[in-house]
């Protein structure tokens, strides 16, 4: 895809060359002494795609399926997000092969941070600034800047964000990237001339996004139909009760292994809705069922849920599909404010955090939306296009090509 979109704009192959993967990219083995006494040593990832235009920025996941091909790929995406975003970063990534829900609260902050111990000499709050992604949250991104503290000895919360709001987290951080896709559903569904009242949205995923996301999304009045976790999903064409869900999902977004008339994660993609929302994995709609997806709009809060073939077959489909690069850049967009509150150590309320995410999805949304009318391209294609533009400025103006 971006070889497609610099060839576009019109950029030489070496563009290319220097973009398809990350400038930087750490390997590193993690010993950790287990609570039964045993060691186990686990494999972790550290990539930096372009700094160029900045620091270079991203999540860090704890999953058992983590490789690094996935962690290179998810580091050049980051880039993408936060040019689209116009954010002064370059995309970053991390992520450790394992499974948390296996270790106990001990374990997990001894792999913390070891990691943290690890990746000291490249990441930093002018370098390369993580934060949480795929099962990991406040409490580890705690763990994580007091290590980097430990390690530099001065506090340094602008090594990482998603932190919690004691420790230098943003007002509106944890709820963030729900809310910045709340946004787009609201300004695709106006361009689709769908009303939001009343709309039926299925949401795969009760993760951070998908939970924050349905409840949003409920308050907003649209009726959630469909809802999913790892295990399986529920859907009603009636509407689901969402705060039931809520209070009853455990930290890792389980909620349907309490329910017996659930359907997989597959027969859910296809059911009837007016907006689909992939917030889970990738891969998850491709051209095997994308001809039978029944949604008008879909929005990716996942990263990757769609392949291309088949962002192919729902753009044909006249269906809206606002790609992940962009749907899910309200994470990003208030790390990017984290940051900058933890460098002047001066917070704003929540408010006026919204307020300041509102105008660049506004403005994101439709730089990609009207690119991709002008120029008659997919939305992923106008996306990236957007997103490579500054990228490829600053590697000008610096003189590297
Ligand atoms: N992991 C999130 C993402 O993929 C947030 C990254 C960040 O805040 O740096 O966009």
């Amino acid at each position: 895809m971006i070889q497609v979109a610099l060839q576009k704009m019109g950029y030489s192959d070496s563009f290319y060359e220097l973009l398809k993967e990350p400038l930087r990219f750490l390997t590193v083995r993690i010993p950790v002494r287990m609570d039964d006494g045993s060691v186990q040593v686990f494999t972790g990832y550290r990539a930096q795609h372009n700094d160029a235009v900045g620091p270079t920025k991203g999540g860090i996941r704890f999953h058992p399926s983590v490789a690094e091909d996935e962690v290179k790929a998810l580091a050049i995406w980051m880039s993408i997000k936060c040019g689209i975003a116009d954010l002064p970063f370059g995309g970053g990534k991390g992520g450790i092969q394992c499974d948390p829900r296996s270790l106990s609260l001990p374990e997990l902050e001894r792999l913390s941070r070891g990691y943290v111990r690890a990746i000291s000499q490249i990441v930093g709050p002018t370098k390369d600034i993580p934060a949480p992604d795929v099962f990991t949250n406040s409490q580890i991104m705690a763990w994580m800047t007091d290590e980097y503290s430990r390690i530099r000895e001065f506090d340094s919360p602008g090594f990482i964000t998603g932190k919690p709001i004691v420790l230098g987290g943003s007002a509106g951080r944890e709820s963030s990237t729900a809310m910045g896709v709340t946004m787009f559903i609201k300004e695709s569904a106006k361009v689709a001339g769908i009303d939001l009242k009343g709309a039926k949205v299925i949401i795969q995923g009760f993760g951070n996004a998908g939970s924050f996301l349905s409840k949003f999304l409920h308050d907003a009045g649209a009726n959630i139909v469909g809802i999913s976790d790892a295990n399986g999903a529920l859907y009603d064409c009636a509407g689901l009760d969402i705060q039931y869900l809520l209070d009853r999902r455990d930290s890792f977004g389980t909620v349907t292994n309490l329910f017996s008339n659930t359907i997989s994660n597959q027969e859910l993609l296809v059911k009837e809705c007016d907006i689909l929302v992939p917030a889970a994995i990738e891969n998850q709609i491709t051209e095997d069922n994308a001809s039978l997806i029944q949604a008008k709009i879909v929005v990716e809060a996942a990263n990757g849920p769609t392949t291309l073939k088949a962002t192919e077959i729902l753009t044909e489909r006249g269906i809206l599909l606002v790609p992940d690069v962009l749907a899910s850049s309200g994470g990003v967009i208030v790390s990017y404010f984290e940051w900058v509150q933890n460098n002047q150590g001066y917070y704003w309320p929540e408010e006026e955090v919204h307020t300041k995410l509102e105008q660049i999805i506004l403005k994101s949304f439709h730089n990609v939306y009207q690119t991709s009318q002008q120029k008659n391209i997919d939305m992923r294609l106008a996306a990236y296009m957007v997103g490579l533009n500054r990228l490829t400025e600053a590697i000008k103006w610096r003189g590297w090509i």
